[in-house]
């Protein structure tokens, strides 16, 4: 791998940077001026109500949504129709999902190979050890011959998660990624991000676990009806919130 020097703060580019996004669904108007910037390395928790926008913002990083006014920049390439753009954004941004998303009809291993073999253009076997090893590193490898339908909900979520890192991205996004598991296999969950994050992966979490945030957040955003009402360090946001709404929710969470 080549070394590079690396470059004064002023000069890198923020991992991602929405500048005054909005976004609608039809007639709907869901984001209203949403401007965030990560740097590289990060992690974000953004928090608020349901239906405050927070899957549609996240889902605008990797354009699983388009937006309408507003620049979305990941890694220095700001989001547009062009395909190569959205390609390339991609390759690089890792998603996580409230449910898992994984297919039904393939083994866990397939699952984490599949991506690879047609995305990143590897080779079967070093697809196979990659794979392995992130299979590892979510301490599930020997599942990696089962079905989804055969693993426990935290044990799948943990295999989408091994699944997104196969493509090593640079950036990971989760959506909410423990809210639909039965309580006790929310930590393992949690654990595998907390590695991630002590690592020093680039992440943008949708989540309510504020153990996590206090945890692992470099800042927490709250959300309400589509726009930023606040943000800060887990500390100041949930130690001391100046909104009312922000109060508000986070009252009726603890
Ligand atoms: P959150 O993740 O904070 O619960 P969402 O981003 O899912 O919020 O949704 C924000 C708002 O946009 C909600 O009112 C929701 O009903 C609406 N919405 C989400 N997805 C769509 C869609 N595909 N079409 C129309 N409305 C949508
Ligand atoms: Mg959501």
């Amino acid at each position: 791998m080549i070394e590079t020097l690396p470059l004064p703060d002023a000069q890198r580019p923020f991992a991602v940077e929405l500048s005054d996004v909005n976004k609608s669904y039809g007639t709907y108007h869901v984001l209203h001026d949403v401007s965030l910037r990560v740097g590289q390395g990060e992690r974000v928790v953004i928090c608020g109500p349901s239906g405050s926008g927070k899957s549609t913002l996240i889902r605008c990083i990797n354009r699983l949504e388009t937006h309408q006014s507003g620049r979305i920049v990941v890694n220095g390439v700001e989001l547009t129709d062009e395909n190569s753009r959205i390609d390339h954004v991609r390759r690089d941004v890792g998603m996580v999902f409230q449910h898992f998303n994984l297919f039904p009809h393939l083994t866990v291993l397939q699952n984490c190979t599949l991506a690879q073999r047609w995305v990143r253009k590897r080779q079967q076997s070093e697809a196979v050890d990659i794979a392995m090893a992130f299979l590892k590193r979510v301490r599930i490898p020997e599942k990696a011959h089962r079905y989804p339908g055969e693993l426990s909900g935290g044990q799948q979520q943990r295999v989408a998660i091994a699944r997104a890192l196969c493509m090593t991205p640079g950036i990971m996004l989760f959506d909410e990624p423990t809210s639909a598991l039965d309580p006790e296999m929310v930590k393992e969950v949690l654990d595998t991000m907390v590695g991630l994050a002590e690592d020093g992966m680039t992440m943008i979490c949708v989540t309510h676990e504020m153990g996590f945030a206090r945890q692992v957040a470099s800042e927490v955003v709250f959300m309400d009806e589509g726009r930023i009402i606040e943000k800060g360090a887990p500390e100041a946001l949930f130690g001391s919130p100046s909104h009312e709404r922000t109060k508000r929710f986070l009252s009726n969470l603890l």
